[in-house]
C-alpha cells in the first residue's frame, strides 16, 4: 500500500469540501474508489485577494499501486509519499535512569511525557502552583490582590501560555509538530487543530487539556512536585548530578532537562552562576529589498 499526500488543492469559497475526493481523483486521473482512507490533513484560507477568497487543502490517501509515483510523477512536487514519523527513543540501558525535568510549561510537560513513556523515572519540578490554585491566584491579582512571585500569569502548571486564548503557534515546520497536536487531541482538544492552518484551542478547553495531561503523567508514574523551585544545580567534576531546592533538599538525577521558559530570570541567573554556557537565540529581521539597493 502506498500512502500519499497531495498539497495545494484549491477550492473556491462556494465549493463544498465533500467534492475534494472526486477533485483529487480527477487530478490524478484515477477512479475515486481507488483512493482509500481519503482524509483532509490541512485546511487554510487564502484571503489575499478579497474578490477571490479560496480554501487551500492538503489531503492524504492510500493507493494499492506501489509504483504510482514513479510512473505518474509527483504533480510538480505537490505529491509525495507519507513516511511514518519516527521519534528517537532513549537507549534501552538508559531506561531505568532518573530524569529530572524543571518547568511545567509546554516544553517541560512534553519532555516529561515522552521520557516517562520511554520508561525513565521522571521527577517534574514546578516552582508555581497546580492549575486550580494558580487560576485563583491570578484572578485575585487581577481583582486588586497581591502579585505572587511564584504563581502568576507566567509561572505555574501549564507555563506562560495558560492564560492566553490558546493559539497553538509554532514557526517550526517539523514532522513532530503533528505528534504534539495529536497528543493535545488525545487529552481533549478538538480534532480540528490537526487540520486548521492556524490551530486554536481557547482558554477554557486549554485548562481541561492540561488537567488530563497531568492525570496521564501521574498514571505513568511521573512524580510531580509543585512549589518546588530548582534553586541550585548539584555539580560533581563539572557534571550535573542533581538539583537543590530552596529548603536544602537534594534530588539526585541521571539526567536534567531544564525548561524554564523565557521569563524566569532568577533561573537564568542561577544557571549563569553555576557556569552553564548560554547563548542568545539568533535574531531574524525582515527588510524590503528596495532599501538595500544603492
Ligand atoms: C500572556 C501570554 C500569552 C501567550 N499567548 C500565546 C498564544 O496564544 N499562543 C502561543 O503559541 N504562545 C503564546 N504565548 C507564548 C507561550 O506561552 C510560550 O512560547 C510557551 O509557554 C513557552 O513554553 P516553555 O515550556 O518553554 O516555557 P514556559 O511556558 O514559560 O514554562 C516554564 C515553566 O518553568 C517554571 N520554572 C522556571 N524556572 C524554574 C525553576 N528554577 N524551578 C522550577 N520551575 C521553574 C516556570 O514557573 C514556568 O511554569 C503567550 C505567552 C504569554 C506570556
Amino acid at each position: 500500500m502506498l500512502n500519499l499526500r497531495l498539497r495545494d488543492i484549491i477550492l473556491s469559497i462556494d465549493d463544498v469540501e465533500a467534492s475534494l475526493h472526486s477533485r483529487v481523483a480527477t487530478l490524478l486521473r484515477l477512479e475515486k474508489e481507488r483512493l482509500h482512507d481519503f482524509k483532509v490533513v490541512r485546511r487554510a484560507v487564502d484571503a489575499r485577494r478579497k474578490s477571490q477568497i479560496r480554501r487551500v487543502y492538503t489531503v492524504e490517501f492510500s493507493l494499492t499501486d506501489d509504483d504510482f509515483l514513479r510512473r505518474h510523477g509527483n504533480c510538480k512536487g505537490k505529491l509525495e509519499e507519507v513516511k511514518p514519523i519516527v521519534v528517537p527513543q532513549p537507549l534501552t540501558a538508559r531506561r531505568s535512569k532518573t530524569a529530572t525535568v524543571v518547568g511545567m510549561g509546554p516544553a517541560g510537560l512534553f519532555a516529561a511525557l515522552h521520557l516517562a513513556r520511554c520508561g525513565l523515572h521522571v521527577i517534574l519540578l514546578e516552582q508555581g502552583e497546580p492549575l486550580e490554585k494558580r487560576v485563583k491566584d491570578v484572578l485575585s491579582f487581577w481583582n486588586g490582590g497581591t502579585l505572587l512571585g511564584h504563581s502568576n500569569v507566567q509561572f505555574g502548571e501549564g507555563g506562560a501560555g495558560t492564560f492566553s486564548d490558546g493559539k497553538l503557534t509554532t514557526r517550526v515546520n517539523h514532522p513532530w509538530s503533528r505528534l504534539i497536536l495529536q497528543t493535545l487531541v488525545d487529552f481533549g482538544a478538538p480534532h480540528e487543530i490537526l487540520i486548521e492552518a492556524r490551530p486554536h484551542i481557547g482558554t477554557d478547553l486549554l485548562r481541561q487539556v492540561l488537567l488530563r495531561f497531568r492525570q496521564e503523567l501521574e498514571r505513568l508514574g511521573v512524580v510531580i512536585r509543585f512549589r518546588s523551585r530548582c534553586s541550585e544545580l548539584m555539580l560533581r567534576q563539572k557534571r550535573v548530578v542533581g538539583v537543590r531546592l530552596p529548603n536544602g533538599e537534594e534530588l539526585c538525577a541521571d539526567y536534567l532537562l531544564f525548561a524554564p521558559g523565557h521569563s524566569a530570570r532568577a533561573s537564568y541567573a542561577m544557571l549563569a552562576a553555576s557556569g552553564v554556557a548560554m547563548e542568545r537565540k539568533p535574531f531574524a529581521m525582515g527588510c524590503e529589498s528596495s532599501i538595500l539597493r544603492p
